[in-house]
């Protein structure tokens, strides 16, 4: 054995190194040598594979005892039960005990292709707004108070100190996985360091990493002529900021318009009820109907009947979907029978009658 095979030499330690010196020394060697740091050297590719190696031995007891006694150490010449007691440490997840199993190719391949970050869109963001029935009519502008996740200023949104260089992940070395060892299973987990990006970056002060940061916003919102209950109003990339360079989502303000006590809207269309003496639906007339632009006449046709609709076009809602056009308002008339007490009066209304002698159930059967 040539002194640059031997274990010690390729970890640049004595061969009483405790096993903190070695887990040190691995540790400076291995980011020295990472093929991250050296992409398409070969040189340094071997020679993280030998540390590696060396550390894998070195690192358990039972394979450093093995290796410091013959001079060599390879697989299976442990007792498989002994290889596996509890004594043997990991190195905070960077678990080599079953290394001479794992392909380095392909760690180096995961190495040079980081899990990256894909470009997130941010939320959207709901926010609910209470109006009156005439400010839905009109429609007006709302201020509300949002809070929303908002790129941090400090950092813009990279999460990264200002001024702060980008390196390899010390925890994983660049590969974005650790091992975690659970009896004998070995599982690839992704690094909680770097969240598998394989990068190590100061984090903003600021924004703690996260490229965002809350904060509560004053926002002008226009609520068109004609906004209904239940309408959303979407406010373009007020919801929150995106991560990883991802567009801002949207905030969508929710509208509840109040109750009208007259009016109820029904789509673009407004109904409402209006009461007539038997005189008027009987003869004729013509009446003022509140509209939501103020009285308006309305000719009500001599024999007029109770529940019978009126149509005032164009006096309806201004429509979201069909701007400058508006809906109907439609007057169903509601008959008020006149209570008679005095003998004059019921008089009159047999009179009548017999005037006028009918059946109205005469269709009945
Ligand atoms: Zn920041
Ligand atoms: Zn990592």
């Amino acid at each position: 054995m040539t002194s640059k095979d031997d274990l010690y030499v390729i970890l640049e330690v004595d061969r009483t190194a405790s096993v903190n010196d070695i887990k040190r020394a691995f540790r400076k060697l291995a980011r020295r040598y990472h093929p991250d740091i050296n992409p398409g050297d070969r040189y340094a590719e071997d020679r993280f594979k030998r540390i590696t190696e060396a550390y894998e031995i070195l690192s358990d007891p039972m394979k450093r005892e093995f290796y410091d006694v013959n001079g060599f150490y390879t697989d299976g010449v442990l007792e498989p039960n002994r290889q596996e007691t509890s004594w043997r440490f990991s190195f905070q997840g960077f678990n080599f005990s079953r290394s001479t199993d794992v392909d380095f190719s392909e760690i180096f391949s995961q190495a040079r292709r980081p899990e990256r970050r894909d470009p997130q869109r941010g939320q959207d963001l709901e926010h609910p707004i209470s109006i009156s029935f005439e400010e839905s009519i009109r429609g007006r502008t709302a201020r509300v108070s949002v809070a929303r996740m908002d790129a941090c200023g400090t950092c813009n949104g990279t999460g990264q100190a200002p001024g702060s260089r980008e390196s390899v992940c010390p925890e994983c070395l660049g590969i974005g996985k650790t091992t975690r060892t659970k009896g004998h299973l070995q599982f690839a987990v992704t690094c909680g360091d770097c969240g598998g990006t394989g990068r190590s970056v100061t984090p903003c002060r600021d924004c703690g990493g996260e490229g965002r940061r809350s904060r509560t916003e004053l926002l002008d919102v226009n609520l068109p002529p004609g906004v209904a209950s239940g309408s959303r109003v979407r406010v373009p990339g007020k919801g929150n900021a995106g991560r990883y360079g991802g567009p801002a989502g949207d905030l969508y303000v929710v509208v509840t318009v109040a109750e009208h006590p007259f009016f109820k809207r029904i789509g673009d269309n407004i109904q409402c009820t209006i009461p007539l003496t038997v005189t008027e639906a009987a003869l004729g007339t013509k009446i003022e109907v509140p509209t939501i632009d103020g009285p308006a006449m309305v000719r009500i046709p001599p024999g007029t009947q109770t529940g019978q609709i009126l149509r005032m076009r164009g006096q309806g809602t201004p429509s979201l979907l069909n701007p400058g056009m508006r809906g109907d308002q439609y007057v169903q008339v509601k008959v008020m029978v006149p209570r008679v007490a005095d003998e004059r009066s019921k008089q009159i209304l047999r009179e009548l009658a017999k005037l006028n002698p009918q059946d109205p159930r005469s269709n009945l059967w």
